[in-house]
């Protein structure tokens, strides 16, 4: 039976957003939150984009030393083999990569205006899949942007090219949150069925549809034989209204009304790193998590009506369909009330010394906890707010990875 895996986003679809954005060790944290959820990919970001480089070649540094595994890191770029070649060029080690092209005649007409048709879009698709294939890609996935207004007939045809040429993934993108379940579950499932390899579902919430037009198209895929790969973000964040929000896809995967009995989850996936992560997206985005968001939002599992709070002291079953627990919720969290020392670009080494301190970090030498010290002044001037724990111990854990997520060298 095929199954169920999560390819997230966040550090593509969701740092691209307008008004919102990562520093590259936030995208390093979040790959390292995902891969500890057991999440399958992590699209990690922009491989022929200048000032990723560093931060994708650190990543994939992490991947071989076994911090980031067995997540795979893939990598985003235009379906076009120049694209490619740059693409190898700048992170020599991706393995891993995912193809975009529009296949809408919409935007084939509105964005090449008349400079390229139908088959330019198989032929430039397939040269790059021939090119990836080339320079020794492990994974590739093809993009279909705009499928959801490209005939099916086409998206086919387009996808069989891809098939033939070696690639392993077809993505269905929802890019303008146009479907509904009804319409998605029968695209998707035709795709599977006639093209022949497992497909992405890649929803946008325009109308409030990402989460369940992700379900009824993973449910299409595997009705049409084939495993199913729903893309992903953590809060939801992505391009205007957003993407499939992680949490809420896991829930209603495996929690709504009879679906895990027939679509499965493929590999483990651990539903209790869910309020880690969501804090963490939020935080670091500058986001709050809407009080009524599924799982992880403040009213989730808040209780006040007396019928309600009544039913659910009495077998919490009454009221909840899971647990907190298994969100990962309930630990105390303690807030600082009093004096606070806080390590910012402008921190001294002896107020450094008390925070990783309180951490129960300590520095072999005077030159290490400089050293320490100096990577996590950078890493707050890029992030602009102050680092969390888990920043500080990474920075202390690797500092030379630290050193390159921080290093920048614009117009070389
Ligand atoms: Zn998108």
């Amino acid at each position: 039976m095929p199954k169920i895996y999560f390819l997230d986003v966040t550090n593509r679809d969701g740092v691209q957003t307008a008004k919102l954005g990562l520093s590259k060790l936030e995208k390093t944290l979040i790959n390292i939150y995902l891969n500890e959820m057991g999440v399958f990919q992590s699209e990690f970001g922009f491989p022929t984009t200048r000032h990723e480089s560093l931060y994708l070649q650190a990543n994939l540094e992490l991947a071989a030393m076994g911090v980031l595994r067995p997540i795979r890191l893939e990598g985003w770029i235009r379906a076009i083999a120049s694209d490619v070649e740059t693409a190898f060029k700048m992170v020599p080690n991706i393995r891993h990569l995912n193809l975009s092209i529009s296949t809408s005649d919409q935007m084939i007409d509105g964005k090449f205006q008349g400079r390229k048709n139908r088959d330019d879009i198989i032929s430039d698709m397939v040269e790059a899949v021939d090119a990836a294939r080339a320079l020794g890609v492990e994974s590739i996935g093809v993009n279909a942007e705009d499928a959801s207004r490209t005939g099916l007939d086409f998206l086919i045809k387009f996808g069989l090219a891809a098939k033939e040429h070696g690639a392993d993934r077809l993505r269905y993108c929802d890019t303008l949150g146009y479907d509904n379940p009804f319409t998605i579950y029968e695209a998707i499932r035709a795709l599977a069925e006639n093209v022949g390899i497992p497909i992405e579902q890649h929803c946008h919430g325009d109308l409030g549809l990402a989460v369940a037009n992700s379900i009824a198209g993973a449910k299409g895929a595997i009705d049409g034989g084939q495993d199913a790969y729903i893309n992903t973000t953590v809060n939801g964040i992505g391009e205007r209204a957003g993407n499939a929000d992680l949490v809420a896809v896991i829930l209603a995967a495996t929690k709504s009304k009879g679906f895990a009995d027939k679509y499965q989850l493929g590999g483990s996936v651990k539903l209790n790193k869910a309020w880690k992560i969501a804090r963490f997206a939020s935080y670091a985005f500058g986001i709050p998590i809407p009080m009524n968001q599924p799982g992880v939002g403040a009213n989730a599992f808040a209780h006040s009506s007396g019928i309600h709070a009544d039913g659910v002291l009495k077998d919490p079953e009454n009221y909840e369909l899971y647990s907190f627990k298994e969100l990962g919720r309930g630990e105390p969290r303690f807030v600082e009330t009093g004096r606070e020392i806080i390590a910012g670009q402008y921190s001294g080494i002896s107020g450094f010394r008390h925070v990783m301190g309180k951490m129960k970090v300590s520095f072999a030498s005077k030159e290490e906890a400089n050293e320490v010290l100096e990577l996590a002044r950078y890493a707050n001037v890029a992030s602009q707010t102050p680092l969390v724990e888990d920043e500080l111990l990474f920075i202390a854990k690797y500092p030379k990875i630290a050193k390159k997520l921080l290093t920048l060298t614009p117009l070389e």
